[in-house]
């Protein structure tokens, strides 16, 4: 199934997955956002270097991970020449070293290092999610894009809530757009919405009933707690400067594993 660019209705049809794999489908043949289709197929046709004989993805980036996580991370957006390139989540690029070096530290990733989706990475419990699917130039979605792409984590969320119990939110966008949508699909945001911290802790509620219009397969559980943790991106200008350390960004890993009632293992 494929959509004609700047159908900005096809991302709204997401509700209608009934599955990861289903939604994952959509999300990779999506082209609602005319800029970014642009950009993605640009990046893949003119290539870095050093990546001069590889064909990139070029697509939209589905989810990637456990889908019985009780773990959430929500990034920001594909890099160019790194989920773009590859096709998975935070993979081939610099801030997926750190991120999934950590992830294996903590016990999720059953290996340190992601090259490509033929690497053998596999997550435990954890899943990665992004609100917003495609590469943008100079990693800045516009809010336009941001608000079409949105139903896509809308929905991974529902289909994860079955086993979800923390969402650990990459950076302030990451941070802003998931209590949006978690506020949209009827848990207790406080208002103002809280200002994203490294860190910072939140615990959402919501009450049996309450949640997103009906959908034609809703979860078969209804989840009533739901901790947010703040984690600054992993993007190289926060790691690069020190602004992340691999220490600190463990720290908001073992809280999450923790949370969601796993042994946090945190290998030297
Ligand atoms: S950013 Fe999202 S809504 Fe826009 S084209 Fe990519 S997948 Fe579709």
């Amino acid at each position: 199934m494929s959509c004609a660019p700047d159908d900005d209705g096809y991302p709204a049809t997401a509700h209608a997955a009934d599955t990861l794999e289903a939604l994952d489908r959509r999300v990779v043949d999506c082209r609602a956002c005319p800029r970014l289709v642009a950009w993605r197929e640009q990046v893949a046709a003119e290539r870095r270097a050093a990546f001069r004989d590889q064909t990139y993805w070029a697509r939209p980036v589905p989810g990637f991970g456990d889908g019985t996580a009780a773990v959430a991370v929500v990034g920001l957006a594909p890099a160019a020449h790194g989920a773009n390139r590859t096709g998975r989540m935070f993979t081939g690029d610099p801030s997926g070293d750190f991120l999934f070096a950590a992830l294996h530290r903590t016990g999720f990733a059953n290996q340190p290092r992601a090259t490509g989706r033929d690497d053998g990475m596999r997550l435990d419990g954890l899943r990665l999610v992004a609100p917003v699917r495609c590469a943008p130039p100079q990693n800045r979605p516009t809010p336009d894009e941001r608000r079409r792409c949105a139903p896509f984590l809308a929905r991974e969320l529902e289909l994860l809530s079955p086993t979800l119990r923390v969402a650990v939110a990459l950076g302030a966008l990451g941070w802003d757009a998931l209590l949006a949508s978690l506020g949209e699909q009827g848990w207790a945001v406080p208002r103002p919405r809280p200002p994203f911290g490294h860190g910072k802790e939140l615990t959402l509620r919501r009450s049996e009933g309450s949640g997103p219009a009906p959908t034609p397969t809703p979860p078969a559980t209804a989840l009533t707690a739901l901790t947010v943790l703040g984690c600054y991106h992993v993007s190289p200008h926060n790691t690069y400067t020190g602004r992340l350390t691999p220490a600190m960004l463990d720290e908001v890993l073992e809280r999450a594993a923790v949370v969601a009632g796993r042994r946090a293992r945190v290998l030297p």
